[in-house]
């Protein structure tokens, strides 16, 4: 899997070299250091903040991901569990404020992947 972009965003590592960590701290849930970034990779120096502000951007993606996920678990609590409309809404609801940190961080993810490439050269430890 490494080397494909599905690769950092889910596992949260540069966009680059995909070796180093982009966050401090692994876990999305401890929510005061959901966005605690290294500001150069750790393994290949690849600024991630290209520019001041760079991540408002992964608002709208975080956007477009909430929108997937709301739809997605209406579709299963009302389709698949048959339940009624209040109670998908709720779920619906549910699922946004429990995959929240979640969906914050793949939308950075997704977002830095759009103007990085992965580099095999770099993906080389420098020991090697
Ligand atoms: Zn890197």
């Amino acid at each position: 899997m490494k080397g494909t972009k599905i690769y950092s965003i889910f596992t949260g590592t540069c966009p680059v070299c995909h070796t180093g960590k982009m966050y401090k701290e692994r876990n999305a849930y401890k929510i005061s250091k959901i966005f605690d970034m290294d500001e150069r990779c750790s393994h290949c120096d690849t600024k991630f903040k290209i520019e001041p502000s760079f991540f408002y951007g992964a608002m709208y993606v975080s956007y477009a991901l909430g929108i997937a996920v709301a739809t997605a678990t209406f579709i299963l609590a009302h389709f698949a569990f048959h339940l009624g409309l209040f109670s998908s809404f709720i779920a619906l609801i549910v699922a946004l404020v429990v995959l929240m940190p979640i969906i914050a961080r793949i939308a950075r993810n997704i977002w830095i992947n759009l103007f990085f490439k992965y580099d095999k050269t770099k993906a080389i430890s420098k020991n090697d």
